[in-house]
């Protein structure tokens, strides 16, 4: 027995010796097998037929390595759509499973440059990757055919280098870039319907982010399930009543308390313009308590917050963050991370959470 057990030690440790020896090889055959998977798959595979929010970034202006800026990708059945996109959320579709080239329109919230420097890249990946015969369309108030049309004069020579190289089959001159679809969202107007199907609605509403303006958020609704997106606001009495009933409400939050030590280091370092800033930005945001509040009063099942402000580079401050909203909001609250997808399965209450940056680890 004694004499077995030494060989089945021997046996292991070679094997696992083996296993370091060919470790590259390993990896190789690994990556092929993520490639294979992922060249097949389609953004709605594993899912049941429902509205998918998902986080491509959770982020704002303030530098975050955890966090892409602020994008918000839905599924609605098999169907994909992005609003806003910023720095770094187009590699995080890709990441995520759902393809840049899948995208079937852009929505945009309003044109702070957080919410708009990733989209030259979204559109550029999504014409060359799928040889798209027709420009993406790019929803958003007044001032999206200047977005648009000032990113496709930037992406301009890269197109010509794309198409030299990769050939006119490959990249249709027609489909390079996006066509701005503006509308009016004014206050105190009823709101935009962008999309109107049997099953599937998006409608744009006016929130409160003076002196931006417009500025808008979405309500998205998908065989009877329903998600706002709030866009960057205060605290707007128009989101609480687009989120009413709502399934799940993404919204933004800035923490006063977090932003008041930072803005207190900007004033004892003597940087006079930096105090200036974090002073301004905390009138056209709205504090994770006001949002509990306000999810709370529209009676929304699940909170997500998302643009946090300042970034949370340790967990616990995750609770200073949210303050007292957990007292506030009794429903399920969730500090965004990049990746998360908030799965409302058509015919059922349920919301299910997952993590699709985790998937493959
Ligand atoms: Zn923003
Ligand atoms: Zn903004």
């Amino acid at each position: 027995m004694k004499r077995f057990l030494l060989g089945l030690g021997a046996a292991l440790i070679l094997l696992l010796a083996g296993a370091w020896l060919m470790r590259g090889e390993i990896a190789v055959r690994l990556m092929g097998r993520i490639y294979d998977r992922a060249m097949t798959a389609s953004p709605a595979d594993g899912l049941p037929d429902g509205l998918h929010v998902a986080l491509c970034g959770s982020g704002s202006p303030m530098p975050d390595p955890s966090r892409a800026g602020p994008c918000t990708a839905v599924l609605a059945g098999q169907r994909l759509f992005v609003f806003d996109s910023g720095a770094g959320s187009v590699r995080n579709l890709s990441l995520m499973g759902l393809s840049p080239f899948r995208v079937e329109r852009v929505f945009l919230t309003h044109f702070h440059s957080d919410h708009i420097d990733g989209l030259g890249e979204l559109m550029l990946q999504r014409w060359a990757g799928s040889g798209a015969t027709a420009p993406l369309l790019v929803h958003g108030p007044k001032g999206v055919e200047t977005v648009v049309g000032g990113l496709m004069t930037a992406y301009g020579l890269d197109r010509n280098y794309r198409i030299a190289h990769h050939g006119e089959a490959v990249t249709p001159p027609a489909g390079f870039g996006g066509q701005a679809v503006a509308f009016e969202a004014l206050s105190g107007t009823d709101d935009v319907v962008l999309i109107d199907e049997p099953d599937l609605k998006i409608r744009a509403f006016p929130v409160d982010h003076a002196p931006v303006s417009p500025a808008v958020g979405y309500i998205i609704e998908y065989k009877g399930r329903k998600a706002v997106i709030g866009g960057d606001t205060n605290v707007s009495p128009n989101v609480e009543r687009a989120a009413r009933g709502a399934d799940l409400l993404v919204h933004e939050g800035l923490s006063l308390r977090l932003v008041g030590i930072q803005q207190d280091a900007a004033k004892k370092a003597g940087k006079a313009n930096l105090a200036k800033i974090l002073g301004d930005i905390t009138t056209y945001h709205t504090d994770p308590e006001a949002v509990a509040a306000l999810a709370a009063k529209a009676g929304v099942k699940t909170l997500v917050f998302t643009h946090i402000v300042p970034p949370l580079p340790l967990r616990s401050l995750e609770g200073p963050f949210l303050g007292k909203s957990r007292k506030v909001f009794k429903g399920e609250i969730r500090v965004g991370q990049d990746g998360d997808m908030f799965t409302l399965p058509a015919g059922s209450e349920d919301t299910k959470r997952t993590n699709r940056l985790k998937r493959f680890f």
